[in-house]
């Protein structure tokens, strides 16, 4: 079965040829799909009823269901959406007065082992296609329409590592950013890795414009290595090169995450660090405050330390920002909604 949302324009057409349907065909089911929002193929009245019936046959355009939905006072929505063999995914929509973004989970679980992060507690399952990625940000477009809205923003920054399942996560960006499907701009897309070296450089060449997001959290590997294991593969040295390749490659600057970690690096001596670590660099900085995991020993900085660490490097001459923070009160960071909805079940 081939699902018909794991494909770019470019790559159904490769497949719809094996078929001996020309490319128009492939235009004429993005269109069914993305414009139309087709729910099945008989619908698909300028389709042959051949053709239909080998979509029936070995095609599906089947999305993931909402199992739960949760709402933050902040108006952030939490979504856990089932997948075709059972696994469960977030997705969280977060209004900004700009629009609306879709923060999408990539992969069912991670392996990247951040010692801080609750996704981690739940192993790497698998990878997700490109289709289940679409069929988030459908999900939750299907909900805003009620109220006249549409996702017009995504980040990648769910469960899982993106760079860990490269090729799924570029037709995804691709898909959506196709101006015959979402046509979400590719500077409203922002990919956050862990820091996969050699994915920086891939990402770097593929002439695209959107935004990349690399989670730092330390100024130096000593602290890294102790809370992020993938520092161990990618010293910050190799990782800073990436970086600079990436820039000087796309022109684009990357916005360094830093989570704010009770005395672990959130000392004016990390945020001096930090600053020598990246000057003269096009980047910027995004100070995180941590949202704490029940089954994790972190606290978060409190407010004085984070705005002290926030002032050192603005004076240092850094563009620095404190992230606005989403559904709190709902645990809506990474991987705390699929956590606390085994736990129901255990
Ligand atoms: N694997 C990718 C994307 C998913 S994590 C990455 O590491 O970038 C998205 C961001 O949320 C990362 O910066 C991650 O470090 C951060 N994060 C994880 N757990 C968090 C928590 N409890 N509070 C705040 N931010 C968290």
């Amino acid at each position: 079965m081939h699902n018909l949302y794991d494909y770019t324009l470019k790559q159904l057409q490769e497949l719809l040829a094996q078929y001996g349907e020309k490319p128009y065909r492939a235009t004429q089911l993005f269109s069914w799909l993305y414009e139309k929002k087709a729910t099945s193929f008989q619908e698909m009245s300028d389709i042959s009823k051949k053709f239909r019936q080998t979509l029936e046959e070995e095609f599906s355009m089947a999305l993931p269901t909402i199992t739960v939905l949760e709402q933050s006072k902040d108006g952030t929505k939490k979504f856990l959406l089932e997948l075709a063999d059972g696994a469960l995914v977030e997705t969280a929509l977060m209004p900004y007065n700009y629009g609306d973004a879709v923060c999408v989970s990539s992969q069912v679980g991670c392996n990247m082992g951040c010692s801080f992060c609750a996704s981690g507690l739940l192993k790497k399952q698998r990878n997700l296609t490109a289709g289940e990625m679409v069929g988030q940000v459908l999900a939750v477009n299907k909900i805003l329409a009620a109220e006249l809205r549409h996702v017009t923003h995504v980040v990648v920054m769910g469960t899982g590592e993106p760079f860990d399942n490269y090729d799924n996560v570029l037709s995804f960006i691709r898909i959506i950013n196709d101006p015959k499907s979402l046509a979400i701009g590719a500077r409203h897309i922002t990919v956050s890795t862990c820091g996969i070296v050699d994915g920086i450089y891939r990402y770097s060449k593929e002439g695209l414009q959107t935004n990349l997001a690399i989670s730092l959290h330390a100024p130096n590997d000593e602290i890294r290595q102790k809370i992020m294991r993938i520092a161990k593969a990618y010293p910050l040295n190799q990782l800073i090169d990436a970086i600079r390749y990436y820039e000087e490659n796309t022109n684009r600057r990357v916005t360094f995450e830093y989570i704010l970690l009770k005395n672990i690096n959130d000392s004016i001596a990390c945020a001096e660090e930090l600053a020598r670590l990246i000057k003269g660099m096009l980047s910027h900085v995004n100070l995180i405050p941590y949202n704490p995991v029940k089954e994790l020993p972190y606290q978060r900085s409190d407010e004085k330390t984070i705005h002290a660490f926030f002032e050192c490097l603005l004076k240092s001459g850094i563009r620095v920002t404190i992230r606005k923070e989403f559904g709190k009160d709902i645990d809506a960071s990474c991987g705390q909604l699929r956590a606390k909805h085994h736990e129901k079940d255990d």
